[in-house]
């Protein structure tokens, strides 16, 4: 058995949502939480100094009954080790399908990765591409732009994208084949907007949050935990809605910047001073005064486990956008639930990722690509109507938004699986 199994975490919130849904039979729900297919495969590499090693690697398919299976490729050594990476890799693959379900992509849900830590084993750039490339081909036949499209994750990039684009293709008799995998480098078929599309996503989700509640982001005070990808381009697009930053953090500390500050400028200091610390104007706080600083918006956009049982008590916003994957601890959900703060739960939070990563495939199977714009305005109708969707389910069902979004994903999957039954 694997401790703190993720595996059963994800079980867990599939079962709490046919809970509510009335899903009593245990054939439907097994059906719903486990995986369809793991992979499991041993990558034999030749190292720089001659001698062979031996990886292993995984691919969690967990369902596609709404489409091909999406998901990242993630390079990494959980505590853990091993075993607890392939539970892990399972549960993100069960997280992915309620993703896409919630912002109603046409994929499943998928997610793998290898067990290796390429930036404390300081693997060189060749160990890596034979690496990766070693990967592309022990997954190769499992993955296609019909069958499962991966994409980056921890620790891996655009530079490992393209690396299994081009052994899958090669594979394939040369079929060039960009729809294999997304986050692209633009000169590879990747999509304009996929940079920022997290932070933009998760902003458009506060958005419609601030309007459920009546709250104006026309001068709303705004806290970023982390400064990075997701937590960003949040700050910077909610900035864009009025709102004003006045608290963030990043690996080497929080700080508060009372009257406010635009995102730019902290940005341009970070570039200097390798950290948001020391900002002018800025005063250094710990982690817990940062999460709990008065404000309307708390964008978790760095770290899993952040809110515990502890902090919910303390906190002091109306909003919290879970950009980041894990930031709230189950024990602390029912405290923020009757603090009536509103969750954005991380699933309908961050799914701008892989609603881009979407438009991105499906520009790659058409060969014609969109300007910026053009892909953000689709992405921003798909996360509204997430938004709105699971929002009407909580004051239905009278549960929070997280239970919500998980039922209103568990209700279109299972719509696709009733359509098709069970065949063989
Ligand atoms: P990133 O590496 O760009 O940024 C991470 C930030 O967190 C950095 O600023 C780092 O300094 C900060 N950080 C690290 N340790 C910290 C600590 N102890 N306290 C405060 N800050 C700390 O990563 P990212 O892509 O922005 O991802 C952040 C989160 O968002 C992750 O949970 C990730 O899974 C999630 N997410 C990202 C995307 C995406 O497209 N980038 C999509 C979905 C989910």
């Amino acid at each position: 058995m694997v401790k703190n199994d993720p595996f059963a975490n994800a079980t867990k919130q599939v079962n709490d949502a046919c809970d509510v849904l009335g899903i009593k039979d245990k054939g439907i729900r097994e059906y719903l939480a486990m995986p369809n297919r793991i992979l499991r495969v041993k990558i034999p590499v030749t190292m720089d100094n001659g001698k062979i090693r031996v990886f292993t690697g995984f691919r969690s398919q967990h369902n596609n009954d709404r489409g091909p299976y999406k998901g990242g490729i993630r390079y990494f050594n959980p505590e853990g080790g091993v075993e607890y990476m392939e539970r892990e890799v399972m549960a993100l693959s069960s997280w992915m399908t309620w993703k896409c379900a919630i912002v109603d992509v046409p994929l499943g849900g998928g997610k793998g990765g290898i067990y290796v830590n390429p930036k404390t084993e300081k693997l060189s750039e060749n160990e890596l591409e034979r690496l990766t490339r070693g990967f592309a081909y022990k997954i190769s036949e499992v993955i296609g732009p019909e069958k499962d499209i991966p994409a980056p994750d921890v620790y891996t990039t655009g530079k490992e994208m393209t690396q299994i684009m081009d052994t899958f293709s090669k594979l394939n008799g040369n079929k060039y084949s960009p729809g294999v995998i997304t986050g692209k480098p633009i000169s590879m078929g990747g999509s304009l907007a996929r940079n920022v599309a997290t932070g933009l996503g998760a902003a458009y989700t506060v958005r419609e949050a601030a309007k459920a509640i009546k709250l104006n982001l026309k001068g709303a005070k705004v806290v970023l935990q982390g400064f990075g990808n997701a937590s960003t381009f949040a700050g910077e697009y909610l900035e864009k809605m009025g709102a004003k930053v006045i608290a963030v953090s990043d690996s080497k500390g929080s700080i508060s910047i009372p009257k406010g500050a635009k995102v730019s400028k902290i940005i341009e200091h970070k570039q200097k001073k390798g950290s948001v610390v020391g900002f002018p104007g800025s005063k250094k706080i710990s982690t817990e005064e940062l999460l709990t600083t008065k404000c309307d918006v708390l964008v978790p956009g760095a770290l899993e486990n952040q809110i515990t049982a502890k902090i919910a008590n303390k906190l002091q916003c109306k909003i919290i956008a879970e950009a980041a994957n894990g930031p709230t601890l189950p024990e602390a959900d029912p405290i923020i639930y009757k603090k009536k703060i509103l969750v954005i739960p991380d699933i309908l939070a961050n799914s701008g990722g892989v609603c881009i990563s979407y438009l991105e495939w499906v520009q790659n199977n058409m060969g014609y690509y969109w300007t910026f714009d053009e892909v953000a305005n689709k992405m921003e109708k798909n996360i509204t109507k997430g938004f709105k969707d699971a929002y009407a389910l909580s004051k239905k069902h009278k549960i929070d938004m997280r239970k919500a979004t998980m039922v209103l994903a568990v209700e279109r999957v299972l719509e696709a699986f009733d359509q098709k039954g069970i065949w063989p």
